[in-house]
């Protein structure tokens, strides 16, 4: 990461994702292989592609949690971990890495919730500690977003006295607390009972509704369908098609996509 930095043009709406020729390896792994995209403000993009694709990895790389090797990346216009300065890039410090992941709230496949915490107490915890809310103010609005994803009457329920599916929102809860500008969901319904899929992809619905800008890796093809503007499906590292869901889904033009889609449809 030394060569001259290239800004995104000036005029057009700035992406609040955008990537350019990411790639990211691990040891001598390439995983991602030049990742070209851009994820317009309130826009959801779903991505899809098999196991071992890199889907996670770019995540992890939108999120701070992997350090790319080469290209760009940038987050509502900031370079990623990095500063231009006299056209080099130098690393952020820690502080300025944590106050540009405070803006990304992500959603794992495993809820990862304290379990020593209730609900409410899961989600006060960043507001609180990480940007200094008092404690009454961060009750009061955790209170209203386990109410938005439907948990009004389990806030002082512990993890391990909530379904699956209502830890999962409770995450989702505690992820949107930090008011953030963009949203990673990495498989959110993949650890669920099927009957449990349903109330947690409601509530991403909703706020897809409300706006929110979305990256969401998932299999639930309906969903994408249905939810998605944008439809990417990865493989090996690589964006092999992208564009509207219900193009891609129903006419994809390339063979590793039909493939693909002829297994999980
Ligand atoms: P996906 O989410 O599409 O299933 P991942 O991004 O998790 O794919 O993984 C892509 C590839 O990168 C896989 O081959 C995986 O084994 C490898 N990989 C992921 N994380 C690491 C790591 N920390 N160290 C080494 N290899 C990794
Ligand atoms: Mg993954």
């Amino acid at each position: 990461m030394s060569s001259a930095v290239g800004t995104p043009a000036p005029g057009a709406v700035q992406p609040m994702v955008k990537a350019e020729g990411v790639h990211k390896s691990f040891g001598h792994v390439e995983v991602l292989k030049g990742i070209d995209l851009e994820v317009a403000p309130r826009e959801v993009m779903c991505i899809v592609g098999p196991s071992g694709s890199g889907k996670s990895t770019f995540l992890r790389c939108i999120n701070h949690l992997e350090r790319i090797n080469a290209g760009r990346l940038w987050v509502n216009g900031h370079l990623v971990g990095y500063r231009e300065k006299g056209g080099r890039l130098h690393e952020l410090r820690d502080s300025e890495v944590a106050a540009q992941r405070r803006d990304i709230g992500m959603v794992f496949q495993r809820f990862n919730l304290f379990p020593h915490m209730t609900a409410l107490e899961n989600v006060i915890e960043a507001p609180i500690q990480v940007k200094g809310v008092r404690r009454a103010e961060a009750r009061e609005r955790g209170a209203a977003l386990l109410e938005r994803v439907g948990l009004a009457d389990r806030v002082h329920n512990y993890p391990n006295q909530l379904s699956g599916g209502q830890q999962q929102r409770v995450a989702i809860a505690r992820a949107l607390a930090m008011e953030p500008q963009l949203m990673l969901f990495d498989e959110p319904t993949s650890a669920l009972d099927p009957e449990l899929v349903g109330e947690v992809l409601d509530v991403m619905r909703g706020l897809a509704t409300d706006g929110m800008t979305m990256v969401v890796v998932t299999h639930e093809m309906g969903f994408a369908r249905e939810v998605g503007d944008t439809l990417v499906f990865m493989d090996d590292g690589v964006i092999v098609e992208s564009g509207d869901p219900r193009s891609v889904l129903t006419d994809p033009q390339h063979e590793r996509t039909r493939s693909f889609l002829s297994k999980v449809l």
